[in-house]
């Protein structure tokens, strides 16, 4: 082989092996105000909930001179804008890139700018799903014919910027209002007496909130009562805890007895009970998170991911390729990559459909099948999740599709758009124009042979 060729091939297999690499000095030593802590003390779930930064205030006191003026500003002019709370466990907010952090994909997700923020899509709804139309009971989403999505808390270990039940999640912001916060146990047995009441359904997706915010006590309760429905065979609690605070499952030996309790149950019943997380960035994953998962793995609890698309966060080949690998190594199955909900405050995030497309043509073969994500759009008004690719009908210049979910709402159609910032120039001053816009989407859906 020429010498040429052997550093070709040579770093080849070094970009192969990128995703074997695990981040593992003591990143949160260079912000001032951890400078001191110690590992043992910042490997702790306990000084993680801590110490989570909550205020604006605590973000200027950690970094100290690490932040300039002009950053804080920004940081505080988003506050008077996002839907979402701060909370941000020192584990990500350490590992965010504090001499670029207008471009860390870190810190987009979980302490908005106000220099980042769009206006909103005119077609934007705050229950983009209608997941709050098809609730027969509070805190309970009946969708698809055998599978719930129950929400029997509001909080989270950390807010999401990009979250899709802004409208209920955390507390009130300087924009929104909200109306519940927290575990509110008293309604939960409702929702177990309708699944004993709808026999069709199987599948319970646990979700909120975050799974992390409930206590031992209540992850048990919950699992056991949904176990001894005998038509229930499937459980997923839903948790980005193991990706924002892998800490908890390594020292919170309550939590993670409780959860292993309901999966050994369930296994002893003949049902399956597993975790769906949330990884987006390869920059949240580190030796913290490996150990996480060998915990769970070696407890026998199946792991799965769902990633959401976002511009500037994962929307490259190469990190979502990283994500994939890495995640996968870890023994998470990646399941899941969604196009951003068209929800409020989230523009920045969003990518146009061909660039969801193209990202999971160029993801597929990078792995085994098994370990492939599947690239969805979760239709805005209810209909689901429906494979990229599976649209009727995409006017890409405009941002226009169509969608149709013949078993989950039969007869009907849908439309999502493409963030209209993306558009040619052309396009854009299309959509500045209603009685267009109107018309465009009428013919996309007669495209569609609607
Ligand atoms: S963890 Fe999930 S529910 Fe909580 S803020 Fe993030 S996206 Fe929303």
């Amino acid at each position: 082989m020429s010498t040429d060729k052997k550093i070709e091939s040579s770093q080849a297999s070094e970009q192969a092996l990128e995703h074997r690499k695990f981040r593992d000095d003591e990143f949160w030593k260079e912000l001032p105000g951890w400078a001191s802590v110690p590992h043992d003390e910042f490997a702790d779930h306990k000084w993680q909930n801590k110490n989570a930064i909550r205020k604006v205030e605590q973000v200027e006191k950690v970094l100290g001179s690490r932040v300039s003026k002009e950053t804080m500003d920004d940081i505080y002019a988003g506050q008077k804008i996002t839907p979402m709370n701060i909370r941000i466990t020192p584990y990500i907010f350490a590992l965010i890139n504090w001499d670029d952090p207008l471009n860390d994909p870190l810190r987009k997700q979980f302490l908005p700018m106000g220099s980042q923020f769009l206006p909103d899509h005119p077609y934007y709804r705050e229950d983009s799903l209608s997941e709050d139309v098809d609730s027969p009971v509070p805190m309970l989403t009946h969708r698809y014919p055998d599978k719930v999505l129950f929400l029997p808390t509001t909080i989270c270990p950390v807010y999401c910027s990009y979250c899709t039940r802004s409208r209920i999640i955390g507390g009130s912001t300087e924009s929104v209002e909200k109306s519940s916060y927290g575990a509110s146990q008293k309604k939960w047995d409702d929702v177990f007496e309708y699944l004993k009441m709808n026999p069709e359904i199987e599948d319970v997706v646990i979700s909120g909130g975050d799974s992390f915010m409930l206590t031992a006590k209540q992850i048990k309760y919950i699992g056991e009562n949904l176990l001894m429905i005998p038509n229930i065979r499937r459980i997923r609690y839903a948790t980005k805890g193991i990706a924002i605070f892998p800490m908890k499952i390594l020292t919170d030996d309550d939590w993670v007895q409780a959860i292993s309790e309901v999966h050994k149950l369930g296994r002893s019943m003949n049902k399956q009970v597993v975790i769906h997380t949330h990884f987006s960035s390869p920059k949240e994953i580190t030796t913290w998170s490996q150990k996480a998962m060998d915990r769970l793995y070696s407890e026998g609890i199946i792991v799965r991911n769902q990633a959401v698309l976002q511009e500037g966060v994962n929307n490259t080949v190469e990190d979502m390729v990283l994500l994939t690998r890495q995640v996968s190594y870890m023994n998470v199955q990646p399941y899941y990559v969604y196009m951003h909900d068209m929800v409020p405050g989230c523009e920045h995030f969003r990518t146009t459909l061909k660039e969801g497309v193209e990202l999971e043509k160029a993801v597929r073969g990078i792995t085994a099948g098994f370990h492939t994500p599947t690239f969805v759009c979760d239709l805005p008004g209810g209909g689901g999740k429906r494979h990229v690719a599976s649209y009727e009908y995409y006017d890409q210049e405009n941002g226009i599709s169509v969608w149709t979910a013949p078993y989950v709402k039969p007869g009907q159609h849908f439309t999502y758009f493409d963030p209209i910032h993306k558009l040619s120039p052309e396009a854009q001053k299309r959509w500045s124009d209603k009685g267009t816009v109107e018309t465009m989407i009428k013919e996309a859906v007669k495209k569609a042979g609607y």
